[in-house]
């Protein structure tokens, strides 16, 4: 295991790797955007060890569990509107940006890739995004806003305007299906990769977490950056522990150092 700590050493590790690499694929969970202020919903003190989670089938099945998702979405939403894409998701837009990066795969739902430029087509969301809703029927999409107005105005939770259907938010939830099409997407990429970065993520979710797996085993280099211990920290080439910002972009010193 090759553990590196130091900020300066970390740095220029990255700096080198991504350099050298032909096809970059990046993949990034919660502890990217913790540096933009959004909580780890996983983590201890996060959304979902205070609440237990409502599952894709109690979505379904019950009203009462379709409003209170709703609820919880448009709290969601108001932290992601009010939330910045830091220097860590500037960075990767940018490589993505110039062709280093032929994907990025993320398991995040906040919008900060989307924000900071990362196009739709190079961009794969494993948990699909909170920042929108569609229809569980027909996959119109609705606003998150216009779902908001929609219980506002008649205390149900919204349907479909065009078959009926349910309006959910476009999150993966517990209990729902993984999206086919996202997930060969990623496949795909991560078996055509030369340099797999994983970054904020502690590779616990499956079968997320089996791309770094099927990276390495397909020849890849495979690069860790994260604050804490990973579940894969004992397969990658290099772990990088500290601040993702910071050691994407050396500019960042001035930048805030993250949640504790
Ligand atoms: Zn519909």
């Amino acid at each position: 295991m090759n553990i590196v700590s130091d900020l300066a050493e970390g740095r220029r590790i990255l700096a080198e790797a991504i350099g050298a690499a032909k096809r970059l694929v990046l993949f990034t969970g919660a502890g990217v955007s913790t540096e933009s202020g959004i909580p780890d919903f996983r983590s201890p003190g996060g959304l979902w060890s205070r609440m237990r989670p409502i599952t894709f089938q109690d979505f379904v099945a019950s009203e009462a569990a379709r409003l209170e998702d709703w609820r919880r979405r448009f709290h969601l939403m108001a932290e992601f509107e009010a939330a910045i894409p830091n220097a860590g998701h500037r960075a990767m837009a940018r490589l993505v940006g110039s062709g280093k990066a032929i994907a990025l795969i993320t398991q995040n739902i906040d919008g900060l890739h989307e924000r900071s430029g990362v196009p739709e087509d190079r961009l794969i969301r494993l948990h699909g995004t909170g920042t929108h809703a569609s229809c569980l029927d027909c996959h119109e999409r609705m606003e998150i806003a216009e779902a908001e107005a929609a219980i506002a105005a008649t205390g149900q939770s919204p349907r479909c305007p065009a078959c009926g259907g349910l309006i959910k938010c476009a999150v993966v939830s517990f209990g729902q299906a993984m999206p086919e099409a996202e997930m060969t997407r990623a496949e795909a990429a991560s078996r055509a990769a030369d340099l797999f970065v994983a970054a904020g993520s502690s590779l616990q979710v499956h079968p997320a977490a089996g791309l770094p797996v099927a990276a390495r085993r397909a020849g890849a280099r495979l690069l860790i950056v994260n604050r804490d211990e990973t579940a894969l920290d004992s397969l990658a080439d290099r772990v990088l522990r500290g601040p993702i910002g910071r050691l994407f972009d050396p500019s960042d010193d001035a930048g805030r150092d993250g949640a504790p």
